[in-house]
Formats: C-alpha cells, structure tokens, sequence
C-alpha cells in the first residue's frame, strides 16, 4: 500500500463538505467586502519568495519546497498567498487600475514543517489583499473582513491582538533599543535566536521558546518608540474597530519582522487548538510592491488558515450541516421496476431535486440500509404491485411516515414536501 506524504490529508466526502462550508462562507464575506477573487499559480519562481517572504524568515529558511524543473529553473510551490498576488499585481499593471485592488483567494500553501495537529505540509488558506490605501480605515477593514468571517463560520473564544511595529524610520530606532536589550541578555537566548539578533531582532518577539519568551516579556516595547505619524495611524484604526464594535488588545508582541511590513498586524488566537493557536495573521506591507519591482503602492491583508478553523470548530463542537445529502433514494424490486425508477430519478433531477437509485440489485433491507448510510431524506419504493398500480411508495426517513403517490404526481409531492 502507498501512503499520502507525511503532513498532508486525503479530504474525503465525509470531511468534504465541511470544506465546502467554510469555503462559501469566505466567498460570502469577501464578496459583502467587495473582494473579487484572484487565483495564481501553485508554484513560482523561488525568486519571488525569496523577495516576496524575505530572506531572514522560517519560511524562506527552513520551510520551502524548491526544486529544480527540467528546464534547471529553481521554481517554489508556494508557501503562502501574498508573495504571489503582488508578482501578479506588478506583472499585470495592476497599479493602473482603479484603486484600492480588493483580493481574495483561496489556495492550497506548502511548508516544510513538522506535522501535528494544526500543523500540515500541504494545507489551505484563506486571505485578502488590499492595495493603493495608505488610510487606516482600511485596515480596520481588513481586520473586520477576518472577523466577519470567523463570526459567520461559528468561531467563538478567539482573540483579537493587534500591534504597530512602526515604518521604516521610527523602527530603526526601535530596533536599535531591542537589540541593545537583547544583547545584554544574549546568553539565554536560544541558538536560533542568537543568529536572528544581527539579521531580524524584531523575530525574536515571535520566537516560541519558553527562555527566550520570558526575556522578551521584559523587552522594550515597540508601541512606545514609533512615530507620531505611526501613533495616529494606529489610533485611527482603534477609532474604526471601536464604530465597528470588533474587541481587541493590544499585544507588543505580534510582530512581522520583515523590512516591508509596516505599521498596523494582528493575529486571532484560540485558547482551544493547542499550541497552534493562531487561527488568522495579518498586517500592513507599504514596501512589499516595491520590493517586488513594481510602482510603490501600499498594502494589507491576512491568511486565514482553513485546517485550524475546521479543527477549531470540531473542538467548539460546532455542527456543520452536510448540504450534499441526496434527497431522493429509490429501491426498484427488479429490473422493470429499475427502469421506471430511473425515469423518475431523471425527472427528479431534471427539476432540481438530487436523487438516485439502487445499482446494486440489492434487496429491500439493505436498500434502506444503504438509503440511511448516505442520509437520504426520502426512500421510494417501487415494487410489482407498485409498478402495476402506476404508483411509489414513499417514506420520509426523519419521521418514518409513508405516502402513496402516482408516477405523475411524485415530482410535485417531491417539491411540496
Ligand atoms: P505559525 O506561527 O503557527 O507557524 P505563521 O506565522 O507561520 O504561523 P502565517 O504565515 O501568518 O503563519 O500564515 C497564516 C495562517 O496560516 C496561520 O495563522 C495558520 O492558521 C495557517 N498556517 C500557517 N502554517 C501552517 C501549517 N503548516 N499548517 C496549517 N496551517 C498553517
Ligand atoms: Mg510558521
């Protein structure tokens, strides 16, 4: 027998469905947002993560899936949504269109991680995209977008924290204060670490070991070393969530250590998924399109992931309704019988009812057997006596009442019903 690569999942019809579900609920959101969707390719040149991600992250470092194809290109399967969207925003001149451009997406993501629970190596995002704004009434939007979503999903007890980690002026100074702190106490920290203070201090906020926590607990804090233009900008966006009503707190720590993140990020965390708590990350990134070769245009957008929103609402024991059941199931006691059942399907069908019928000439029993299994809400039986007599025995599974009915009037009792 093979097996599915370590760290990814069948979704099978059992699961599907719930997929199904959290997928239409971000197409709704997005769309009452006025996002279109945007789909780009599953893989890119690595240059574009490289640039797009940065290099001095886990994800370019630790976490890609590169290779080389047969024309000897290095190509990535994309390990995130945003990188790829800004190469398509810059390719496709989209700075010249009207603005802000208002993404969504729904992707497939692949790291090269340790798999556990909320943790896989093939797994699904869902995100938004909002370019041309520098306003923070659009960050507001985007964090209100995230919120809307996870309420319509049925997502309780998650978190709100934002931060600003400033603009590229105001954060030098920071960074400065933070490295000198962290250096001070640079034997405690842990090797990653350590190689993460010359290249990206600001990760070390981020790092999720218990040593290094406690150090940065005690770490100057970002908030009051940005600028008052970034103080406003970060009082505005609280001025939007408050209208909103969206709750939130403020946490120093939530960053995105990256040169072209900017100003306003925030996270939802669960209490109830473990240690993979972060359902949904986002933030600013005034530099990205630039870094990316295109017309300087700012940015902001977040990721949901889709596997810890479905193992979140499992844990809440929230009830996600299967949709897909087949209304009608028919149980033809012979060949004849068969024949007309499958007239009756096909009109059934026809008129937008789903419906099957028996293909495995098995008897009554197991035809109710099967019936129940795949959820069906009516059992039509059609025996000799009802073929002769032009009729269908019907039952309602819920309640277990039966109905007699013509051949020409079952569609329409169908409907009614
Ligand atoms: P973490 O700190 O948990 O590794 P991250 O900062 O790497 O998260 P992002 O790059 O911000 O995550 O991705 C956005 C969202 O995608 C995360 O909040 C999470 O819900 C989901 N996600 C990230 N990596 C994985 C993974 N390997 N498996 C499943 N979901 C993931
Ligand atoms: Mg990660």
């Amino acid at each position: 027998m093979i097996n599915v690569p370590k760290g990814t999942k069948d979704i099978l019809p059992q699961d599907s469905f719930k997929w199904q579900f959290v997928e239409q609920k971000a197409r709704e959101t997005a769309k009452l947002f006025g996002a279109s969707e945007i789909r780009t390719p599953t893989f890119e040149h690595t240059e574009v993560f490289l640039r797009g991600v940065g290099e001095t992250t886990d994800i370019v470092n630790k976490e890609m899936y590169t290779f080389l194809d047969k024309g000897g290109r290095s190509i990535t399967l994309k390990p995130e949504g945003t990188a790829g969207i800004a190469r398509a925003f810059v390719e496709n001149g989209l700075s010249n269109s009207a603005l802000p451009a208002k993404f969504f997406y729904l992707t497939p993501c692949f790291r090269y991680e340790r798999p556990q629970a909320g943790r896989l190596r093939e797994f699904h995002q869902f995100g938004v995209e909002f370019l041309g704004s520098h306003s923070a009434d659009i960050d507001a939007e985007t964090i209100l977008l995230a919120k809307t979503f996870l309420d319509k999903v049925g997502i309780k007890g998650v978190t709100l924290y934002i931060n600003s980690i400033g603009c590229k002026v105001c954060r030098k100074n920071y960074e400065d204060a933070l490295k000198k702190y962290l250096l001070d106490n640079y034997d405690n920290l842990c090797p990653l670490c350590r190689d993460r203070l010359e290249k990206n201090p600001l990760r070390i906020l981020d790092c999720k070991n218990d040593e290094c926590k406690k150090i940065t607990d005690g770490a100057p804090k970002i908030i009051d070393y940005i600028c008052d233009d970034c103080s406003n900008h970060l009082d505005k966006v609280k001025t939007y969530l408050d209208i909103a009503g969206v709750e939130y707190k403020i946490n120093p720590n939530i960053v995105r250590g990256l040169d072209y993140y900017t100003r306003t990020v925030f996270e939802f965390v669960s209490e109830n998924i473990g240690a993979q708590g972060t359902v949904c990350g986002g933030g600013r990134y005034d530099g990205l399109i630039a870094q990316l070769g295109g017309t300087d245009t700012p940015g902001i957008g977040f990721a949901v992931g889709i596997e810890r929103i479905l193992l979140l609402l499992e844990n809440t024991g929230v009830q996600i309704e299967n949709t897909n059941k087949v209304k009608v199931y028919f149980a033809p006691m012979g060949e004849k019988e068969s024949e007309k059942a499958f007239e009756l399907v096909n009109e059934l069908r026809a008129n937008g009812i789903s419906a099957d019928f028996d293909h495995m000439g098995r008897g009554i029993k197991s035809q109710f057997k099967y019936a129940d299994k795949i959820g069906a809400e009516f059992v039509a039986v059609i025996g000799s006596n009802e073929l002769s007599l032009g009729e269908v025995k019907v039952k309602k599974m819920i309640d277990g009442s039966e109905n007699t009915v013509k051949f020409t009037d079952f569609c329409d009792f169908i409907k009614k019903a």
